[in-house]
Protein backbone atom coordinates (compact mmCIF):
# COMPACT_ATOMS: atom_id res chain seq x y z
CA UNK A 1 0.00 0.00 0.00
CA UNK A 2 1.76 3.08 -0.86
CA UNK A 3 1.26 6.28 0.70
CA UNK A 4 2.50 9.99 0.69
CA UNK A 5 5.85 8.73 2.46
CA UNK A 6 7.09 6.57 -0.47
CA UNK A 7 7.16 9.96 -3.31
CA UNK A 8 9.37 12.92 -2.49
CA UNK A 9 7.11 15.57 -4.13
CA UNK A 10 10.32 17.87 -5.17
CA UNK A 11 9.19 19.90 -8.12
CA UNK A 12 5.89 17.66 -8.66
CA UNK A 13 2.92 18.58 -9.40
CA UNK A 14 0.42 16.24 -6.89
CA UNK A 15 -3.15 15.94 -8.37
CA UNK A 16 -5.10 15.42 -5.17
CA UNK A 17 -8.55 13.96 -4.95
CA UNK A 18 -10.07 15.39 -2.10
CA UNK A 19 -13.43 15.60 -0.21
CA UNK A 20 -14.05 18.95 0.04
CA UNK A 21 -17.77 18.80 0.17
CA UNK A 22 -18.65 20.51 2.82
CA UNK A 23 -22.39 22.06 4.31
CA UNK A 24 -22.52 25.40 3.10
CA UNK A 25 -25.09 27.76 4.50
CA UNK A 26 -27.53 30.30 2.63
CA UNK A 27 -24.78 32.67 2.37
CA UNK A 28 -22.24 30.08 1.42
CA UNK A 29 -20.60 30.00 4.20
CA UNK A 30 -18.75 26.36 5.23
CA UNK A 31 -20.77 25.35 8.14
CA UNK A 32 -18.55 22.35 9.08
CA UNK A 33 -14.85 22.34 7.96
CA UNK A 34 -13.63 18.68 9.38
CA UNK A 35 -13.37 17.91 5.67
CA UNK A 36 -10.75 20.43 4.69
CA UNK A 37 -9.42 20.54 7.50
CA UNK A 38 -8.84 16.65 7.77
CA UNK A 39 -6.82 17.15 4.17
CA UNK A 40 -4.60 19.57 5.26
CA UNK A 41 -1.59 17.10 6.64
CA UNK A 42 -1.55 15.52 2.73
CA UNK A 43 -1.67 19.30 1.21
CA UNK A 44 1.40 20.48 3.56
CA UNK A 45 3.50 17.21 3.22
CA UNK A 46 3.75 17.80 -0.68
CA UNK A 47 4.33 21.61 -0.17
CA UNK A 48 6.75 20.96 2.35
CA UNK A 49 8.85 18.48 0.07
CA UNK A 50 8.88 21.37 -2.68
CA UNK A 51 5.96 20.31 -4.50
CA UNK A 52 2.48 21.89 -5.94
CA UNK A 53 -0.95 20.59 -4.99
CA UNK A 54 -4.00 20.38 -7.74
CA UNK A 55 -7.05 19.53 -5.66
CA UNK A 56 -9.99 18.49 -7.29
CA UNK A 57 -13.20 17.70 -5.40
CA UNK A 58 -17.19 17.49 -5.84
CA UNK A 59 -19.20 19.45 -4.26
CA UNK A 60 -23.16 18.59 -3.43
CA UNK A 61 -25.31 17.09 -6.37
CA UNK A 62 -25.45 19.59 -9.60
CA UNK A 63 -27.31 19.40 -12.37
CA UNK A 64 -24.57 20.31 -14.97
CA UNK A 65 -23.16 23.59 -14.21
CA UNK A 66 -25.12 25.28 -11.28
CA UNK A 67 -23.13 28.45 -9.40
CA UNK A 68 -24.49 27.20 -5.87
CA UNK A 69 -22.42 23.91 -5.98
CA UNK A 70 -19.44 26.17 -7.14
CA UNK A 71 -16.49 25.26 -5.25
CA UNK A 72 -14.88 29.24 -5.59
CA UNK A 73 -17.37 29.56 -2.69
CA UNK A 74 -15.06 27.55 -0.39
CA UNK A 75 -11.62 29.09 -1.35
CA UNK A 76 -11.33 32.05 1.06
CA UNK A 77 -12.13 28.90 3.96
CA UNK A 78 -9.49 26.70 2.22
CA UNK A 79 -6.91 29.23 2.16
CA UNK A 80 -7.47 29.83 5.96
CA UNK A 81 -7.15 26.59 7.12
CA UNK A 82 -3.87 25.70 4.81
CA UNK A 83 -2.22 29.59 6.03
CA UNK A 84 -1.60 29.40 1.80
CA UNK A 85 -3.11 31.15 -0.56
CA UNK A 86 -5.37 29.11 -2.93
CA UNK A 87 -5.90 29.55 -6.79
CA UNK A 88 -9.00 29.01 -8.22
CA UNK A 89 -9.71 27.94 -11.81
CA UNK A 90 -13.33 27.47 -13.35
CA UNK A 91 -13.02 24.71 -14.84
CA UNK A 92 -11.51 20.99 -13.83
CA UNK A 93 -10.24 19.60 -17.30
CA UNK A 94 -9.50 21.65 -20.68
CA UNK A 95 -7.39 23.99 -21.95
CA UNK A 96 -8.19 26.48 -19.25
CA UNK A 97 -7.17 23.96 -16.56
CA UNK A 98 -4.40 22.63 -18.32
CA UNK A 99 -2.78 26.40 -18.47
CA UNK A 100 -3.24 26.81 -14.76
CA UNK A 101 -1.61 23.83 -13.71
CA UNK A 102 1.08 24.02 -15.93
CA UNK A 103 1.92 27.49 -14.72
CA UNK A 104 1.36 26.06 -11.00
CA UNK A 105 4.68 26.44 -8.90
CA UNK A 106 6.26 24.44 -6.10
CA UNK A 107 4.39 25.39 -3.03
CA UNK A 108 1.49 26.57 -4.87
CA UNK A 109 -1.73 25.31 -4.82
CA UNK A 110 -4.58 24.91 -6.97
CA UNK A 111 -8.34 23.76 -6.81
CA UNK A 112 -10.45 23.07 -9.34
CA UNK A 113 -14.06 23.63 -10.31
CA UNK A 114 -16.90 20.97 -9.18
CA UNK A 115 -15.64 17.82 -10.91
CA UNK A 116 -19.03 16.80 -11.10
CA UNK A 117 -20.28 19.52 -13.49
CA UNK A 118 -19.21 17.46 -15.95
CA UNK A 119 -21.73 14.17 -16.20
CA UNK A 120 -18.37 12.28 -16.91
CA UNK A 121 -17.49 12.18 -13.41
CA UNK A 122 -19.92 10.31 -12.22
CA UNK A 123 -20.20 8.21 -15.24
CA UNK A 124 -16.53 7.01 -14.61
CA UNK A 125 -15.43 8.07 -17.93
CA UNK A 126 -12.15 7.07 -19.36
CA UNK A 127 -11.49 10.16 -21.74
CA UNK A 128 -12.36 12.76 -18.90
CA UNK A 129 -10.25 10.73 -16.05
CA UNK A 130 -7.26 10.89 -18.94
CA UNK A 131 -8.05 14.43 -19.25
CA UNK A 132 -8.00 14.98 -15.63
CA UNK A 133 -4.93 12.99 -15.80
CA UNK A 134 -3.11 15.62 -17.82
CA UNK A 135 -2.90 17.98 -14.75
CA UNK A 136 -0.57 16.29 -12.82
CA UNK A 137 2.69 13.96 -11.87
CA UNK A 138 1.60 12.11 -9.05
CA UNK A 139 -1.91 10.89 -8.29
CA UNK A 140 -3.20 10.88 -4.60
CA UNK A 141 -6.57 10.19 -3.11
CA UNK A 142 -7.41 11.49 -0.27
CA UNK A 143 -11.00 11.41 -0.49
CA UNK A 144 -12.55 8.46 1.41
CA UNK A 145 -16.11 10.08 1.27
CA UNK A 146 -16.47 8.68 -2.32
CA UNK A 147 -13.89 6.13 -2.51
CA UNK A 148 -16.83 3.31 -2.53
CA UNK A 149 -17.75 4.85 -6.10
CA UNK A 150 -15.66 3.89 -9.42
CA UNK A 151 -16.03 7.62 -10.33
CA UNK A 152 -13.27 9.49 -13.02
CA UNK A 153 -11.54 11.21 -9.81
CA UNK A 154 -11.79 8.38 -7.58
CA UNK A 155 -11.22 5.16 -9.54
CA UNK A 156 -10.97 5.60 -13.30
CA UNK A 157 -7.58 7.82 -13.30
CA UNK A 158 -5.76 5.45 -11.31
CA UNK A 159 -5.23 3.79 -14.11
CA UNK A 160 -3.24 6.83 -15.59
CA UNK A 161 -0.45 6.86 -13.33
CA UNK A 162 0.66 3.07 -13.09
CA UNK A 163 3.96 4.11 -10.97
CA UNK A 164 3.08 7.14 -9.09
CA UNK A 165 -0.61 6.70 -7.13
CA UNK A 166 -1.15 6.90 -3.84
CA UNK A 167 -2.88 7.54 -0.67
CA UNK A 168 -3.07 10.66 1.12
CA UNK A 169 -2.39 10.58 4.96
CA UNK A 170 -6.40 10.50 5.80
CA UNK A 171 -7.53 7.64 3.35
CA UNK A 172 -4.28 5.67 4.66
CA UNK A 173 -5.41 6.49 8.57
CA UNK A 174 -8.99 5.38 7.31
CA UNK A 175 -8.21 2.43 5.75
CA UNK A 176 -5.77 1.31 9.36
CA UNK A 177 -8.51 2.32 11.25
CA UNK A 178 -10.39 0.10 9.88
CA UNK A 179 -8.58 -3.09 9.66
CA UNK A 180 -7.85 -3.13 13.61
CA UNK A 181 -11.47 -3.05 13.80
CA UNK A 182 -11.79 -6.05 11.39
CA UNK A 183 -7.98 -7.70 12.22
CA UNK A 184 -5.78 -6.58 13.91
CA UNK A 185 -7.13 -4.89 17.08
CA UNK A 186 -6.44 -5.85 20.48
CA UNK A 187 -8.74 -8.01 21.71
CA UNK A 188 -11.64 -8.33 23.18
CA UNK A 189 -13.21 -6.50 19.88
CA UNK A 190 -16.63 -4.84 20.36
CA UNK A 191 -18.99 -3.58 17.72
CA UNK A 192 -21.80 -1.49 18.92
CA UNK A 193 -24.87 -1.15 15.92
CA UNK A 194 -27.63 1.25 16.50
CA UNK A 195 -29.91 3.11 14.73
CA UNK A 196 -33.05 2.58 12.93
CA UNK A 197 -33.22 -0.56 10.46
CA UNK A 198 -31.84 -3.86 10.75
CA UNK A 199 -32.13 -4.37 6.81
CA UNK A 200 -29.38 -1.16 6.22
CA UNK A 201 -27.26 -2.59 8.91
CA UNK A 202 -27.42 -6.82 8.40
CA UNK A 203 -24.43 -7.28 6.00
CA UNK A 204 -22.17 -5.42 8.25
CA UNK A 205 -23.41 -7.59 11.33
CA UNK A 206 -22.96 -10.87 9.43
CA UNK A 207 -19.28 -9.92 8.16
CA UNK A 208 -18.36 -8.86 11.43
CA UNK A 209 -19.16 -11.76 13.47
CA UNK A 210 -16.02 -13.13 12.46
CA UNK A 211 -14.38 -10.36 14.26
CA UNK A 212 -15.77 -9.64 17.31
CA UNK A 213 -15.96 -10.54 20.63
CA UNK A 214 -19.23 -8.66 21.62
CA UNK A 215 -21.71 -6.88 19.57
CA UNK A 216 -24.43 -4.80 21.30
CA UNK A 217 -27.47 -4.40 19.01
CA UNK A 218 -28.91 -0.91 20.57
CA UNK A 219 -31.52 1.24 19.08
CA UNK A 220 -34.73 1.20 17.14
CA UNK A 221 -33.14 -2.25 15.23
CA UNK A 222 -32.99 -3.99 18.72
CA UNK A 223 -37.00 -4.40 18.25
CA UNK A 224 -36.91 -6.31 15.79
CA UNK A 225 -34.90 -8.77 17.43
CA UNK A 226 -36.72 -8.41 20.62
CA UNK A 227 -39.98 -9.02 18.95
CA UNK A 228 -38.84 -12.34 17.09
CA UNK A 229 -37.31 -13.53 20.50
CA UNK A 230 -41.45 -14.04 21.44
CA UNK A 231 -41.17 -9.59 23.67
CA UNK A 232 -43.68 -7.29 23.58
CA UNK A 233 -42.46 -4.34 21.94
CA UNK A 234 -46.10 -2.07 21.60
CA UNK A 235 -45.80 0.47 18.77
CA UNK A 236 -41.68 0.87 18.72
CA UNK A 237 -40.25 0.24 15.19
CA UNK A 238 -39.88 -3.20 13.98
CA UNK A 239 -39.19 -4.72 10.79
CA UNK A 240 -41.33 -8.01 10.91
CA UNK A 241 -40.06 -9.08 7.45
CA UNK A 242 -36.31 -8.94 9.01
CA UNK A 243 -37.39 -11.05 12.20
CA UNK A 244 -36.31 -14.36 10.58
CA UNK A 245 -32.98 -12.75 10.10
CA UNK A 246 -32.65 -11.87 13.52
CA UNK A 247 -32.81 -15.32 14.77
CA UNK A 248 -30.56 -16.36 12.34
CA UNK A 249 -27.98 -13.73 13.60
CA UNK A 250 -28.27 -14.32 17.40
CA UNK A 251 -27.43 -17.96 15.97
CA UNK A 252 -24.58 -17.39 13.83
CA UNK A 253 -23.30 -15.30 16.83
CA UNK A 254 -23.58 -18.15 18.94
CA UNK A 255 -22.16 -20.55 17.09
CA UNK A 256 -19.09 -18.13 16.69
CA UNK A 257 -18.51 -17.33 20.14
CA UNK A 258 -19.37 -13.81 19.80
CA UNK A 259 -21.80 -12.58 23.18
CA UNK A 260 -24.98 -10.59 21.42
CA UNK A 261 -25.87 -7.80 24.23
CA UNK A 262 -29.07 -6.13 23.53
CA UNK A 263 -30.84 -3.40 25.79
CA UNK A 264 -33.05 -5.42 28.51
CA UNK A 265 -34.97 -2.16 29.58
CA UNK A 266 -36.04 1.04 27.23
CA UNK A 267 -37.24 4.34 27.80
CA UNK A 268 -41.17 4.25 26.60
CA UNK A 269 -42.92 7.46 25.07
CA UNK A 270 -46.67 7.78 24.15
CA UNK A 271 -45.78 10.18 20.96
CA UNK A 272 -42.44 10.69 19.14
CA UNK A 273 -42.36 13.75 20.05
CA UNK A 274 -39.66 15.74 22.60
CA UNK A 275 -42.15 16.32 25.19
CA UNK A 276 -44.10 12.88 25.13
CA UNK A 277 -45.17 11.36 28.54
CA UNK A 278 -42.45 8.76 29.12
CA UNK A 279 -41.25 5.73 31.53
CA UNK A 280 -39.01 3.11 31.42
CA UNK A 281 -40.08 -0.49 31.14
CA UNK A 282 -38.52 -3.22 30.68
CA UNK A 283 -38.04 -3.69 26.38
CA UNK A 284 -39.81 -7.22 26.10
CA UNK A 285 -42.48 -5.67 28.37
CA UNK A 286 -43.56 -2.19 25.96
CA UNK A 287 -47.32 -1.31 26.83
CA UNK A 288 -49.26 -0.57 23.59
CA UNK A 289 -49.58 2.80 22.33
CA UNK A 290 -45.88 2.91 23.87
CA UNK A 291 -42.89 2.96 21.74
CA UNK A 292 -39.48 2.75 22.73
CA UNK A 293 -37.59 5.71 21.98
CA UNK A 294 -33.95 5.22 23.95
CA UNK A 295 -32.10 2.70 26.29
CA UNK A 296 -33.09 2.52 29.84
CA UNK A 297 -30.91 2.90 32.95
CA UNK A 298 -30.30 -0.66 33.11
CA UNK A 299 -29.39 -1.17 29.74
CA UNK A 300 -26.86 2.10 29.87
CA UNK A 301 -25.03 0.36 32.75
CA UNK A 302 -25.02 -3.13 31.23
CA UNK A 303 -23.33 -1.75 27.94
CA UNK A 304 -21.20 0.26 30.23
CA UNK A 305 -19.78 -2.48 31.56
CA UNK A 306 -19.04 -4.19 27.90
CA UNK A 307 -17.78 -1.45 26.85
CA UNK A 308 -14.97 -1.18 30.08
CA UNK A 309 -13.99 -4.60 29.02
CA UNK A 310 -13.29 -3.98 25.12
CA UNK A 311 -9.99 -3.02 23.85
CA UNK A 312 -10.97 -2.55 20.78
CA UNK A 313 -14.46 -0.53 19.59
CA UNK A 314 -16.78 0.31 17.01
CA UNK A 315 -19.54 2.39 17.16
CA UNK A 316 -22.21 2.98 14.62
CA UNK A 317 -25.87 4.31 15.49
CA UNK A 318 -27.22 6.12 18.13
CA UNK A 319 -29.11 3.85 21.02
CA UNK A 320 -31.83 6.25 20.54
CA UNK A 321 -33.59 8.84 19.05
CA UNK A 322 -30.96 11.25 20.20
CA UNK A 323 -32.04 14.01 17.51
CA UNK A 324 -34.36 14.50 20.17
CA UNK A 325 -32.78 15.84 23.94
CA UNK A 326 -35.29 14.28 25.84
CA UNK A 327 -34.27 10.69 24.17
CA UNK A 328 -30.62 11.35 23.72
CA UNK A 329 -29.25 10.16 27.31
CA UNK A 330 -28.41 6.23 26.24
CA UNK A 331 -26.63 7.88 23.29
CA UNK A 332 -24.89 10.39 25.57
CA UNK A 333 -23.86 7.61 28.06
CA UNK A 334 -22.88 4.83 25.52
CA UNK A 335 -20.18 7.94 24.12
CA UNK A 336 -19.11 8.78 28.09
CA UNK A 337 -18.53 4.88 28.37
CA UNK A 338 -16.35 4.59 24.67
CA UNK A 339 -14.59 7.64 25.92
CA UNK A 340 -13.67 6.26 29.49
CA UNK A 341 -12.44 3.40 27.58
CA UNK A 342 -10.23 5.11 25.05
CA UNK A 343 -8.82 6.80 27.73
CA UNK A 344 -7.93 3.90 29.47
CA UNK A 345 -6.20 2.41 26.24
CA UNK A 346 -8.69 1.36 24.12
CA UNK A 347 -8.98 1.82 20.14
CA UNK A 348 -12.26 3.35 19.35
CA UNK A 349 -13.34 3.99 15.99
CA UNK A 350 -17.03 5.86 14.99
CA UNK A 351 -18.24 6.24 11.59
CA UNK A 352 -21.22 5.73 9.38
CA UNK A 353 -24.05 8.23 9.10
CA UNK A 354 -25.69 9.08 12.17
CA UNK A 355 -23.28 8.43 14.76
CA UNK A 356 -20.71 10.93 13.23
CA UNK A 357 -23.40 13.54 13.73
CA UNK A 358 -24.03 12.49 17.36
CA UNK A 359 -20.54 12.19 18.23
CA UNK A 360 -19.54 15.69 17.14
CA UNK A 361 -23.70 17.10 18.43
CA UNK A 362 -22.29 16.13 21.78
CA UNK A 363 -18.65 16.83 21.82
CA UNK A 364 -17.30 13.04 21.88
CA UNK A 365 -14.73 14.23 18.86
CA UNK A 366 -11.57 14.00 20.48
CA UNK A 367 -12.34 11.69 22.96
CA UNK A 368 -12.52 8.37 20.55
CA UNK A 369 -9.40 7.52 18.77
CA UNK A 370 -10.82 8.03 15.36
CA UNK A 371 -14.12 9.94 13.56
CA UNK A 372 -14.24 8.44 9.96
CA UNK A 373 -14.81 10.87 7.15
CA UNK A 374 -16.95 8.47 5.23
CA UNK A 375 -20.26 7.58 5.88
CA UNK A 376 -21.65 5.35 3.34
CA UNK A 377 -17.61 4.07 2.28
CA UNK A 378 -17.55 3.16 5.89
CA UNK A 379 -20.24 0.95 5.83
CA UNK A 380 -19.46 -0.65 2.91
CA UNK A 381 -16.09 -1.23 4.33
CA UNK A 382 -17.28 -2.57 6.79
CA UNK A 383 -19.75 -4.96 5.12
CA UNK A 384 -16.39 -6.39 3.92
CA UNK A 385 -16.36 -4.52 0.46
CA UNK A 386 -12.91 -3.90 -1.21
CA UNK A 387 -13.87 0.11 -2.33
CA UNK A 388 -12.85 0.68 -5.79
CA UNK A 389 -10.48 4.06 -5.09
CA UNK A 390 -8.80 1.77 -2.49
CA UNK A 391 -8.43 -1.22 -5.13
CA UNK A 392 -7.32 1.36 -8.20
CA UNK A 393 -4.45 2.48 -5.76
CA UNK A 394 -3.42 -1.11 -4.38
CA UNK A 395 -3.54 -2.89 -7.85
P1 LIG B 1 -29.17 4.82 11.07
O1 LIG B 1 -29.10 5.82 9.96
O2 LIG B 1 -29.67 3.48 10.66
O3 LIG B 1 -27.87 4.75 11.86
O4 LIG B 1 -30.30 5.33 12.06
C1 LIG B 1 -30.20 6.52 12.74
C2 LIG B 1 -31.55 6.93 13.19
O5 LIG B 1 -32.09 5.94 14.03
C3 LIG B 1 -31.59 8.21 13.97
O6 LIG B 1 -32.24 9.18 13.21
C4 LIG B 1 -32.39 7.86 15.23
O7 LIG B 1 -33.35 8.82 15.56
C5 LIG B 1 -33.05 6.56 14.83
N1 LIG B 1 -33.41 5.75 16.00
C6 LIG B 1 -32.61 5.28 16.94
N2 LIG B 1 -33.32 4.62 17.89
C7 LIG B 1 -34.62 4.69 17.53
C8 LIG B 1 -35.85 4.23 18.10
N3 LIG B 1 -35.84 3.55 19.23
N4 LIG B 1 -36.98 4.49 17.45
C9 LIG B 1 -36.97 5.18 16.30
N5 LIG B 1 -35.85 5.64 15.71
C10 LIG B 1 -34.68 5.40 16.31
Amino acid sequence: MKTLNDFNFKNKKALIRVDFNVPLNEKFEVTDATRIVSAKPTIIKILEDGGSCILMSHLGRPKGVQDEFSLQHIVKEVEDILGVEVKFISECVGEKAETAATNLQPGEVLLLENLRFHKEEEAGDRDFSEKLAKLGDIYVNDAFGTAHRAHASTTIIADFFPKSKCFGYLLAQEIESIDKVMKTGEKPVLAVLGGAKVSSKITIIENILDNVDHLIIGGGMSFTFVKAQGGKIGNSICEDDKMDLALDILKQAKAKNVQVHIPVDVIAADAFSNDANTQIVDINKIPDGWEGVDAGPKSIKQFHDVVMQCKTILWNGPLGVFEMESFAKGTIALGDSIAEATKKGAFSLVGGGDSVAAVKQFGFEDKVSYVSTGGGAMLESLEGKVLPGIAAIIE
